[in-house]
């Protein structure tokens, strides 16, 4: 059985000469919950957008169940929901519009699309804003939207950028709530947040990332094995040089 996602190598440098990452192999099995965490701008949405072709990579090779993310990406992008850190929603669009374009374009048949949109509307509490421009919605409805969007064509692996960065504390637990029950049903997850907490909790293995490449990799036991310390939150202290701030 291919991993959901099997990285080997990928080097990618932006035309501006930066070298965001520097060889990174990274393998997450099917059905994981996979958090990947480090600093801004240490490589984590490079890493997402070359996975998901918003990005060429320079080097290496990306497979999603084994297809090629690029030579073959239509087929590896089916498998792949995404939830980018940046909203992106067309803002002319309802928030049902934004749901069946996207089933759409993924090969859904209408009456699959109405089926799904009825019931991730109701999951995501968006049933009475189905008929609003996304312009008029929340911050924290739009995140709603884009979570909901990244689900919406069930696929196999879905990848989280920073979901849950700037909403409100109920909004966060839910969405958690929701993502772990996706998880359970047996949907690979791979995750970026800066809530170390709620990463130690819900990821079933980690990565670390610094300046482009991967430093640490494992069960939370293995990495704060790893770096000597008691919590995930001091593995990462360590990661980031910055042990001084421990607060145990
Ligand atoms: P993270 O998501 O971990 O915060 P990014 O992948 O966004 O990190 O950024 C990694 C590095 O690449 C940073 O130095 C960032 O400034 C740079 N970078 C990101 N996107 C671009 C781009 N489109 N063009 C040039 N440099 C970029
Ligand atoms: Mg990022």
């Amino acid at each position: 059985m291919p991993a959901a996602l099997a990285i080997r190598d990928l080097y990618k440098r932006y035309p501006t000469g930066v070298e965001a990452l520097k060889n990174v192999s990274l393998e997450i099995p099917e059905g994981a919950f996979f958090g990947l965490l480090g600093p801004n701008g240490a490589g984590k949405s490079t890493l997402i957008h070359c996975t998901t072709g918003l990005a060429r990579p320079s080097s290496g090779s990306i497979e999603v169940f084994g297809h090629d993310a690029v030579d073959h990406y239509q087929k590896a992008r089916v498998g792949v929901g995404l939830a980018p850190q940046e909203i992106n929603l067309d803002m002319f669009l309802t928030v049902e519009q934004v749901l069946d374009y996207h089933g759409g374009y993924f090969g859904m048949s209408r009456r699959d699309r109405a089926a799904r949109i009825k019931e991730l509307l109701e999951a995501f509490s968006l049933e009475e804003k189905r008929k609003d421009a996304t312009r008029f919605l929340s911050g924290g409805m739009k995140r709603r939207l884009t979570l909901a969007r990244a689900l919406m064509h069930n696929p196999p692996l879905v990848i989280l950028d920073e979901p849950t960065a700037g909403v409100d504390i109920e909004l966060r637990l839910e969405l958690w709530r929701y993502i772990e029950r996706v998880n359970t049903e047996g949907t690979s997850i791979m995750l970026t947040t800066h809530y170390l907490e709620e990463a130690e909790r819900m990821c079933d293995r980690i990565a670390f990332i610094n300046h482009g490449e991967i430093v640490a990799e494992g069960t939370v036991p293995e990495l704060t094995a790893h770096y000597g310390v008691a919590t995930l939150e001091d593995a990462y202290l360590a990661l980031v040089g910055r042990e001084e701030l421990a607060r145990a």
